[in-house]
């Protein structure tokens, strides 16, 4: 009974509605995460691929615009410009930290002028020599040279018109080079044009653009702990390592087929997760070729790291998960405690009554449909309490008025019978007899009756005090004796001494007639009734056994209830109000003691009771 109680259903309500959907979805929702975890990464991967990209981009056009000269006027020629200008055009330009070199390219294809420090600008020998023609540029060199605080201008030779850069720039083109390691720097060569103002291409400006910036700002990319960006360039060799430095700088990577596939295809790991393995190691990698450069931009980073931040997301979920689950639980005890404890409050009211005790009043505090059925149930308490009163009045009234009657009836028939009015025939005083019996019958519900109105209006009168429970009994013994002999029943009384125990002398007298009596008159034919004492725990316990009819556990169980009687074969010709042992347990139960009874059909019955020894 207990397992299917409301409270489980509630629970199980909850788990139902509410907690198994939440772990369904949650799982799912789980099994995604992880599912989608390479997807993830690879998100990350692209991403940083794009960034790395999109740096790049900017970086060098920006460079290469600003590489771009336009010369104000219309010169035709770069050898009509004055040195002065020349070396404010190239040193405008310059920035010892980006470039190492500036050369500035006339239209033929001859190194004319070049700048690679503050002070080390030269100039080719035919511009000196172009000079002469002009007595104002001979003057502007020579103020130049005492401005710039140089004894002489540095000479530059050379003819560049075969080389890629020049070819390139000559034709409108920006010019990327190749990567060049000079003295352990990254450089790369860029080129562009030098325009007068019609925009017609009067020259060529060339430039080594260090590494340092860029790789500095695509290194600074950061992929979970460990992950990073590397450069390639068209040969396979790393040109810059950033977080996570796996790889060694400069080194070639043409061993790994990864690298290899990504140099044919020019790209790798963008569109699906690719893993391999270097060092032991298992390592994601996605990258893709900048094609004006000719590089790679590739990332790298470990595969448990990948994993794990991407896990992380796992982490969060679970959390959540069981914290929402705990939380659901939490709320489905409480919603249930919610609903229960109104339930187990009306319950308990309930069962008061089926007690017959109408003085609970159930409290809950709630304003739902639980506080009126509560209201509800103490009015009708009230209302059952009034009528119990009422009822026990009416018996009182009743039984009292009916004892006056009943007890003259008695005395007039004794008188009848014993002749004090006269003689009476045989037959006169049988009937008489039959009359007196069912008078004394009436005597004995009126008693009883009383007996139990005054106990229930808590008006019985008990007075305690200590006594010899022998002398009792055997007056028990003489006071039923002639009931006893009619049927030839003896009552057996054995104490081995006297016992003193706290009771109300007149109480007990009647609870002894009352269970003795029974004995002898629930005993059908002959048979002895045993009546014994025992002592256990400061109390004294008095036996009273028969061999009569029994009673069968269902009759036991209502035994001492007001008007039971036992209905059966036996009992249809014995007669009883049922009230008798209702009255003993409320007297045994006043005096502090306990009323018991063992018994088996056929076989008879043990009465007992307890009451307190005095010390
Ligand atoms: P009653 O006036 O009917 O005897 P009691 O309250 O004394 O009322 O007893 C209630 C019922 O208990 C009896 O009607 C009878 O069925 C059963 N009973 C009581 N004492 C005995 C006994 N010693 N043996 C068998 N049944 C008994």
């Amino acid at each position: 009974m207990r397992n299917f109680s409301l409270k489980s259903k509630i629970i199980a309500i909850f788990v139902f509605m509410v907690i198994l959907p939440l772990l369904a979805a949650s799982l799912g929702n789980l099994y995604l995460v992880i599912k989608n975890r390479e997807q993830n990464v690879l998100e990350y991967q692209n991403l940083a691929v794009n960034n790395a990209e999109e740096k790049i981009t900017k970086y060098f056009n920006q460079k290469i615009d600003n590489l771009q000269l336009v010369i104000s006027g219309p010169h035709t020629s770069l050898y009509e410009l004055r040195a002065s200008e020349i070396y404010f055009f190239l040193n405008n330009s310059f920035n010892a930290e980006r470039y190492k070199k500036l050369d500035l390219i006339d239209k033929k294809g001859n190194l004319l002028a070049s700048i690679s420090g503050q002070n080390q600008f030269s100039l080719n020998q035919a511009y000196e020599q172009s000079m002469s023609s002009t007595s104002e540029h001979i003057q502007n060199y020579q103020e130049f040279i005492a401005g710039q605080k140089l004894s002489t201008i540095s000479r530059v030779e050379g003819n560049v018109s075969s080389l890629a850069d020049y070819q390139a720039a000559i034709q409108g083109e920006k010019y990327f080079g190749e990567v060049e390691f000079v003295d352990g720097q990254e450089l790369i060569r860029i080129a562009s044009q030098v325009k007068n103002s019609n925009q017609e291409i009067i020259g060529v400006i060339s430039a080594e653009l260090s590494l340092q910036e860029i790789t500095a700002q695509t290194n600074s990319i950061k992929l979970g702990n460990n992950g990073g960006i590397f450069l390639l360039d068209s040969e396979g060799i790393v040109l810059s390592q950033g977080f996570g430095n796996s790889f060694p700088l400069y080194g070639n990577l043409n061993s790994i087929p990864e690298i290899v596939k990504l140099k044919n295809n020019g790209q790798i790991g963008l569109g699906s997760y690719t893993q391999f393995d270097y060092k032991e190691q298992k390592r994601t990698i996605a990258g893709k070729k900048v094609n004006f450069l000719n590089w790679f931009i590739v990332t790298d980073w470990t595969v448990d790291d990948a994993f794990s931040v991407v896990g992380n997301i796992l982490n969060q979920s679970f959390a959540i998960l069981f914290a929402l689950v705990f939380l659901s639980a939490a709320m489905g005890l409480l919603f249930s405690r919610q609903i229960i404890k109104p339930i187990e409050k009306l319950a308990k009211g309930v069962k008061r009554i089926s007690e017959g005790k109408f003085d609970h009043q159930i409290e809950i505090k709630s304003k739902d449909e639980f506080r009126l059925l509560a209201d509800q149930f103490n009015k009708m308490t009230k209302v059952l309490e009034e009528n119990k009163n009422l009822r026990d009045e009416f018996v009182f009234v009743a039984a009292h008025e009916l004892r006056t009657p009943v007890t003259a009836i008695k005395g007039y028939m004794e008188m009848l019978l014993d002749g004090s009015f006269g003689q009476i025939s045989q037959q006169t005083a049988d009937t008489l007899k039959i009359v007196n019996k069912a008078n004394d019958r009436l005597v004995q519900l009126v008693q009883d009756l009383l007996e139990i109105a005054r106990s229930e209006a808590g008006k019985m009168k008990i007075e305690i005090a200590p006594l010899v429970i022998n002398d009792l009994v055997k007056q028990t013994q003489s006071e039923l004796k002639s009931l006893s002999d009619e049927k030839g029943i003896e009552v057996k009384y054995t104490a081995d001494k006297e016992y003193k125990i706290l009771a109300d002398q007149g109480k007990l007298q009647e609870v002894l007639i009352n269970i003795v009596g029974n004995a002898i008159k629930y005993t059908i034919g002959n048979g002895a009734i045993e009546v014994w004492h025992e002592i256990k725990d400061g109390f004294l316990y008095t036996y009273i056994k028969d061999h009569g009819i029994g009673l069968s556990p269902e009759e036991l169980k209502q035994l001492f209830s007001k008007f039971y009687r036992a209905q059966n074969q036996d009992t249809a010709q014995i007669q009883g109000t049922g009230l008798g042992l209702f009255i003993c347990k409320e007297i045994i139960e006043k005096m502090g003691g306990q009323i018991f009874v063992e018994s088996k059909r056929g076989q008879g019955s043990t009465f007992g009771f307890s009451l307190r020894l005095e010390k």
